[in-house]
């Protein structure tokens, strides 16, 4: 019988291998083929001996997706990494769409990690204990506008709102205009976490509130956790009450 490969769409986790799922290791472990952002490949470097591994820019998304297929189509077992959740601003989506655009007969296997906004979270306290809402801030595939209307209506809803791509070099303005539109909605208290490198190597864990998250370092490994109307702060944690009664 012809083998036809198979391909693991594989969510790493926040970064640190302990919060990496067994799955996930294992997945890495049978592959033959990895690919992925070299900022991935370079945070499981001790597990690619005798692998083949294919690292690339980060706007050449839909040319990896094309290599993963190739390379499962002559029989081999590849995987394509993200950070945290795959399927959570990472390539799980894309990667299905490209083997149905390509109508290729390889099997997926989307293997689930533990996305930014958990692993913040649970550095923060427990600020996500009830609704919340995750927004990238990143306009480079979707409008601006439409960004905007989101986190207007995040925060009108009193959703506890988790930014991610929050503000890089070359774009700085966004992070400030979501402040300013959920400060329509919030009181400027509402306490803010602000996360950098949650669960990995130089991890930077700042509380603060709507008023003041501007005057810290917010950056592209950096996830912004904002509270609901009920969230408040004690002894350091962010804490978000579901209701029970004490
Ligand atoms: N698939 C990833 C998200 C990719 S988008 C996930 O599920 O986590 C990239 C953004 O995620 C970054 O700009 C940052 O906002 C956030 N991020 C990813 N890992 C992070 C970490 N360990 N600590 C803080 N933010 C992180």
């Amino acid at each position: 019988m012809h083998n036809k490969g198979k391909i693991y769409v594989i969510g790493l986790g926040p970064g640190s291998r302990e919060h990496m799922s067994k799955r996930a290791l294992d997945a890495i472990l049978d592959s033959e083929v990895v690919i992925g952002y070299k900022t991935y490949i370079h945070l499981i470097k001790d597990l690619l001996d005798e692998k083949e591994v294919i690292d690339s820019g980060m706007k050449k998304e839909v040319e990896r997706c094309n290599l993963t297929i190739d390379k499962a189509l002559e029989g081999k077992r590849v995987c394509i990494i993200s950070s945290g959740d795959a399927g959570v601003y990472g390539m799980a989506g894309i990667m299905l769409e490209v083997k149905y655009e390509r109508n290729a007969d390889v099997e997926i296997e989307i293997i689930p990690g533990i996305t930014a906004a958990s692993a913040a979270a649970s550095v923060l306290g427990a600020p996500m204990m009830h609704d919340f809402a995750v927004i990238s801030l990143s306009d480079l595939l979707t409008d601006w506008k439409l960004i905007k209307k989101r986190i207007e209506c995040a925060a009108k809803g009193d959703f506890i709102i988790a930014l991610y791509n929050p503000k890089s070099k070359g774009r700085v303005y966004q992070i400030e205009e979501a402040r300013e539109i959920i400060m329509k909605y919030k009181e400027k208290d509402t306490p803010v976490g602000i996360v950098r490198n949650a669960k990995r190597d130089g991890e930077e864990v700042i509380i603060t509130d709507l008023e003041n998250m501007l005057k810290y370092n917010i950056d592209m490994l950096t996830v912004v956790i904002i509270g609901n109307s009920k969230t408040y702060v004690k002894n350091g944690k962010m804490i978000t009450p579901r209701g029970y009664q004490l």
